[in-house]
């Protein structure tokens, strides 16, 4: 019953056919999208990647060819020969871009069947998640999906070409590494030659880049995969594509222009223009503004409106009156009921460190003139939605001695951090009413001045935020030993709508600081060289200045295509539960290929 395809040539793709193209003859290959009998008409809808054009199959002129197509089953394969005919003004089909057009059929090839799929790609209706991935190959004959993976690769494409422009190579660096330094765990593969010895996959190429550095390449990039085995979130894939990038002699500013360019380059082959160069704010300000080092700027920012109150007042508060009073305003909220009010608490959530005041009425009555100043000072209208988070009273000794920013205190900044939780969600909640978040309206920002150390509380030591390469602000060299919260790294994230898109820092290339910092870290001289003692060695050999980032291509296609997951422009993704459920993996494998690797499993208690 199938036919070959014979020497028969496609002459059009199913969505390039218009009214121009009357009594040409056409040759048409897809899949059959969608099949309507009429009795003595069949139409069917043929469908590739460009489109869909409406074949017409007509029993008076072929009776044959009709019987034909009548065999014809959802998915299908089919190459139609036909004539185009405009079709009547009446007839017209507004939705697609061939709708003025059908194709009267002459000759119908049947290349292949298809089972009864679980689903149809033409049909609007989205089957489950679970069913889509499993059956990724027709869910990726969807209209969407297409249009997201040519998104992806229009995408890579324009960063591709504007780097190479700017002189950037694109260089490969290898996936059966060992360990680099992001802080994830690794994925490991076992080497069969080496029983015992394992290889990780990389988790960046950040040490690789540094040393094609160091090899005088002097611009490096490579859109590439990274792999982290990570707790399971939401939208997290433990194998992602970044932007990776790193340059010789750059200020952060060059690396900043750099990036501005290819995400110019990016959106605009997305059809969309963005302003540079994006606004800057050091790591200090945005937690003190927004509460978060990844602001949201389609908001406006928090204020602390601590001297609007008497000190009485925040005593009858039970306010601590040395941290801030956080003025959160979510523009044109309106009116809300009692019950509106009540939903905010959970968004907030119990804190031991800072108490939510979500009634501004209620404070109103009871203190007119402070809250009017609250007003004047956070720059509330009338219909602003006005809600303050303070510092819970706590007895005793006061330990904001201990920093997390070169300059916010840590209690200051767990007050700042708790209403710039509650301000997205805030946000997030009444989306339609304040309009701030129309698609299309995007707000870069580059946040500098990192802190260079975190503190671990379960390590009880001080770990890299970024990562140990990092190099130290110039100015703050003399406070690695004496005082290292307070030592800013010369990392930056650039950030988009409250999204952070990429990081990067500019590096140390200097053996004598390098030291230091593992000093810092705790890290022996004995560790740093069992874990990095390739790198340390190549530091030694004329290294210059450097410095790059990497931003993530999947988060930026997934903005770009207006998709809610990273699933939905990646190919073939992994489940939140990090499972291919396509291919169906990961899988025990064999005995013998465990007996050749020289691996015996241990039996492990299933995580739930
Ligand atoms: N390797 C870093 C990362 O993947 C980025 C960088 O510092 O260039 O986050």
């Amino acid at each position: 019953m199938l036919d070959f395809l014979g020497d028969l040539r496609r002459t059009h793709t199913c969505g390039t056919l218009r009214p121009a193209d009357s009594g040409q003859r056409a040759v048409l290959m897809g899949w059959v999208n969608r099949l309507r009998d009429h009795g003595n008409l069949i139409f069917v809808d043929v469908r590739d990647r460009t489109g869909v054009t409406q074949v017409v199959f007509n029993k008076e002129l072929n009776p044959a060819l009709h019987e034909k197509a009548a065999h014809l089953g959802s998915e299908y394969v089919i190459a139609v020969t036909g004539l185009v005919k405009q079709r009547e003004p009446n007839l017209v089909n507004k939705n697609i871009a061939t709708g003025e057009i059908e194709l009267v059929a002459q000759e119908l090839r049947i290349l292949n069947v298809s089972k009864t799929p679980p689903f149809l790609p033409g049909e609007p209706v989205l089957p489950n998640e679970e069913m889509r991935l499993k059956y990724r190959y027709l869910d990726l004959r969807r209209e969407k999906m297409q249009f997201n993976i040519e998104m992806r690769h229009k995408v890579s494409l324009a960063i591709r070409r504007y780097l190479a422009e700017q002189g950037f190579f694109d260089i490969e660096t290898p996936f059966m590494t060992r360990s680099t330094p992001e802080g994830a765990r690794d994925y490991l593969v076992p080497s069969r030659v080496y029983p015992g010895s394992f290889y990780a996959l990389p988790q960046s190429p950040q040490l690789f880049k540094q040393i094609l550095m160091i090899s005088g390449f002097d611009k490096y990039f490579q859109i590439v995969r990274c792999f982290r085995d990570e707790d399971l979130r939401a939208d997290r894939q433990p194998e992602f594509t970044q932007v990776d990038l790193e340059m010789t002699f750059p200020q952060p500013d060059r690396v900043f222009e750099v990036v501005e360019g290819f995400l110019t380059a990016a959106f605009r082959a997305a059809g969309q223009e963005i302003k540079t160069p994006f606004l800057r704010m050091t790591y200090d300000q945005a937690i003190r503004k927004y509460g978060s080092d990844k602001p949201d700027l389609r908001l406006p920012s928090m204020t602390d409106v601590r001297q609007a109150f008497a000190p009485e007042n925040l005593k009858t508060l039970n306010v601590d009156p040395r941290l801030p009073v956080v003025a959160i305003r979510i523009p044109k909220v309106g009116e809300l009921s009692r019950k509106e009010r009540d939903d905010i608490k959970p968004l907030f959530g119990e804190r031991r460190n800072a108490k939510l005041f979500e009634d501004a009425k209620r404070l109103e009555k009871s203190f007119p003139e402070a809250m009017a100043k609250v007003r004047e000072l956070s720059g509330a209208e009338g219909d602003d939605l006005l809600v303050l988070v303070a510092g819970n009273e706590h007895p005793g000794e006061h330990p904001s001695e201990s920093i997390v920013g070169p300059e916010v205190k840590q209690h200051d900044a767990a007050v700042y951090t708790a209403a710039g939780a509650l301000r997205v969600a805030l946000a997030q909640k009444y989306a339609e009413r304040h309009g701030a978040f129309r698609r299309g309206d995007f707000h870069f920002l580059w946040v500098t001045d990192f802190p260079m150390f975190e503190w671990d509380e379960e390590g009880k030591r001080w770990a890299a935020a970024h990562h140990p390469f990092t190099s130290p602000h110039e100015k703050d060299m003399d406070k690695l030993e004496s005082d290292p919260a307070a030592v800013r790294a010369l990392a930056y994230d650039v950030v988009l709508n409250g999204t952070e898109l990429g990081s990067g820092s500019i590096r140390i290339h200097r053996q004598d600081i390098q030291k230091k910092i593992f000093h810092a870290l705790g890290m022996s001289d004995e560790e740093a060289k069992a874990r990095f003692g390739f790198f340390l060695e190549a530091l030694e050999y004329g290294t210059p200045p450097h410095g790059g980032i990497a931003l993530g291509l999947d988060r930026i296609v997934m903005i770009l295509a207006g998709a809610d997951s990273l699933r939905e422009v990646i190919p073939f993704p992994k489940t939140a539960k990090a499972v291919d459920l396509m291919v169906d993996a990961p899988t025990p494998v064999s005995e013998a290929q465990l007996k050749e690797l020289g691996i015996a499993v241990r039996k492990k208690e299933m995580k739930a």
